[in-house]
């Protein structure tokens, strides 16, 4: 842990980041100035690269857009500007997450069917084909990638595959996984991809992107029901006038964005970090069973992004000064989400290393000393 950063922040998101990232948000930028939109212009074309979309026959099929705001504006800006007024989306929902994208379809009065799933399952791409055969009029189909909820990783690729198979539009909330679990958009059958600055490409927070489908983007002019938030319009403005928002840009968060961007590469890409979370990961679960915690999925349906663990039963175990203990400790975690369960849970991406999982466990057995916890 750097000596510079007053605690290691286990966390889906805003993560800890490094100090270089940091460091590049000390100059500012005039969103007018080619060298400013130059660099737009390099994020966009790497954020393509990562989706592993870039190599021939298919170099063009995709792009993307920045958009300001967290990622939840991205979401209702995808899901408001891509469903067309007759359109009608499904929305496959196994968490909070999945239940954000239906909210959105309702706020926005976009036609929507919700497949609901239990939080600790993963949707059954059989299920779901089923719905497709039954429901003809379904245009676009929307699913979380990594459900941030439980840290459960939903198949991507097969309903991907399945909604491509029957000419659906597939939109997908790969939030908290883009940059560090491999995907490759074209062979999962990705339309519109959404992530944000500040998960696992390890930047600071304040905007949010898509990796769309070229012509589908192109389709969906006209259908935006915000004018800040239109996709199409965002798109044809950096596309137009080369990497110019329309409106004010978070111009320092952009450009430590970039140097983030530039580290991932340097990581060994979307595979190197995949490694390095994937380590945490096992590391953290080894340490927390150890110490008597047990998970809330099993490890089959678990995701290296974040994990979600019980409440152990009958110790008297509160959140808060266990949150506490620990942050004393320089180490913040993250309370629970689940629905059906007490949990807490434990972020694995950022810079963070597994020498640091191991700092946390030795922090963990002294907070449950402290507390008087005998799991
Ligand atoms: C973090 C996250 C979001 C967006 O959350 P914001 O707080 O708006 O940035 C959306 N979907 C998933 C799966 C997430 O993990």
């Amino acid at each position: 842990m750097d000596d510079d950063i007053p605690y290691l922040l286990l966390t889906p998101g805003p993560l800890t980041t490094t100090r270089t990232v940091r460091a590049a948000m000390l100059q500012d930028y005039c969103t007018w100035d080619d060298e400013y939109n130059q660099r737009v212009s390099d994020i966009r074309q790497r954020l393509v690269r990562l989706a592993g979309v870039d190599a021939s026959p298919d170099a063009d099929q995709y792009t993307s857009v920045l958009m300001q705001g967290s990622g939840t504006f991205v979401v209702e800006a995808t899901i408001g500007s891509v469903t067309p007024t007759n359109g009608k989306l499904l929305v496959i929902n196994n968490g909070a997450y999945g239940h954000r994208i239906a909210q959105i379809a309702a706020r926005l009065n976009i036609c929507h069917q919700v497949f609901e799933v239990e939080e600790t399952r993963a949707p059954n791409p059989d299920q779901i084909e089923q719905v497709l055969q039954q429901e003809g009029d379904i245009t676009h189909v929307a699913m979380v990638h990594c459900e941030t909820t439980t840290g459960m990783l939903n198949p991507a690729a097969e309903v991907g595959q399945l909604a491509q198979r029957y000419g659906k539009v597939f939109v997908l909330d790969a939030m908290s996984s883009f940059g560090g679990i491999p995907l490759n958009c074209r062979q999962s059958g990705v339309d519109y991809l959404i992530s944000s600055a500040n998960k696992c490409i390890q930047g600071t927070p304040g905007f949010g992107f898509v990796i769309a489908d070229r012509k589908q983007l192109a389709a969906s002019q006209g259908s935006a029901r915000s004018l800040s938030l239109d996709l199409f319009a965002q798109w044809q403005e950096m596309e137009a006038h080369a990497g110019k928002w329309r409106y004010t840009s978070p111009t320092h968060v952009v450009r430590a964005f970039l140097q983030a961007l530039i580290e991932l590469d340097e990581e060994g890409g979307v595979a190197g970090r995949y490694q390095r979370y994937t380590q945490n990961q096992a590391r953290l679960v080894e340490h927390m069973e150890a110490l008597g915690f047990e998970t809330l999925l099993p490890r089959s349906l678990q995701s290296p992004v974040i994990t979600s663990f019980l409440f152990p039963r009958d110790t008297g175990f509160s959140f808060v000064p266990f949150y506490e203990a620990l942050k004393r400790r320089r180490f913040v975690i993250y309370p629970g989400k689940a629905s059906q369960a007490d949990t807490f849970r434990i972020g694995t991406i950022g810079n963070v290393f597994p020498d640091d999982i191991d700092q946390l466990a030795i922090a963990v057995g002294e907070a449950l000393q402290e507390l008087n916890l005998q799991i």
